[in-house]
């Protein structure tokens, strides 16, 4: 059995940086219904516009692109999130490039989060969930951590910052996505009805009448390991500081 922590955000901001509209509400949709209820802030950067994501045959990917931005904007508000930045590359071919790295460590010093919630770049398959994980949510989750450490922290980088007003920025605390992996777990058993409910907003993504199932029964299975009955898993990492 792995043992709860608490982990107390209150007076913390957090940035989601995801690959995908989706992503974020899916993995820690439940987590941030309940900090949004205690007065936590939070925003979210979206790498790609998600125009992949679909096996509707009637469907381009012009289309699906202003959809997903459109269910996103809707549960950015559901989450009670300052802002949503969209960085616009197409689906399913995101590269862990400098200039990614780039527009991170620009958000990252601009919006000085304490906390940052992204997919773990390690997880490259699961076992206990039959899945291999999308490729762009391994590329920006490596981003993301090259960006809060060391790029976004030290000066020097990217310099042209610091002449624009922005100054450099240490991110402390991390929430990763990886389900095999979770260290930590988040009781969530008053929010799984308001996290279908945040879900069912990306109508494109989910099929209506199993994703009450599916997430009723993804929360329980979490719970398990901890001893809660319905929680969401995160590996939770905390940076020295000094
Ligand atoms: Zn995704």
């Amino acid at each position: 059995m792995l043992k709860k922590k608490v982990f107390d955000p209150k007076g913390k901001r957090f940035l989601a940086i995801t690959a995908h509209p989706d992503d974020l509400d899916f993995a820690a949709g439940a987590t941030l219904l309940k900090w949004k209820n205690l007065g936590v802030k939070g925003s979210i950067v979206i790498a790609t516009n998600g125009d992949k994501g679909s096996h509707d045959k009637n469907i381009t990917s012009e289309k699906l692109k202003e959809i997903r931005k459109n269910e996103q904007l809707r549960a950015s508000e559901m989450l009670g999130l300052e802002n949503t930045w969209f960085l616009g590359y197409p689906d399913a071919q995101l590269e862990i490039t400098q200039e990614l790295k780039e527009k991170i460590v620009k958000i990252i010093r601009s919006y000085k989060p304490d906390i940052v919630f992204t997919w773990d770049p390690t997880l490259v398959y699961s076992i206990e969930k039959h899945m291999i994980n999308h490729p762009d949510h391994r590329a920006i989750g490596q981003a993301v951590l090259d960006a809060c450490f060391p790029l976004a922290r030290d000066r020097l980088i990217f310099e042209e910052h610091e002449k624009n007003g922005l100054s450099s920025h240490c991110v402390t605390d991390f929430f990763l996505f990886n389900f095999d992996k979770s260290n930590y777990f988040e009781d969530v058993s008053e929010f799984i009805d308001k996290k279908i409910e945040l879900l069912k907003i990306h109508k494109s993504q989910i099929n209506e009448k199993t994703i009450s199932g599916i997430i009723t029964q993804w929360a329980r299975e979490t719970g398990k390991k901890t001893n809660l009955p319905s929680a969401e898993g995160f590996v939770y990492l905390r940076l020295k500081t000094d």
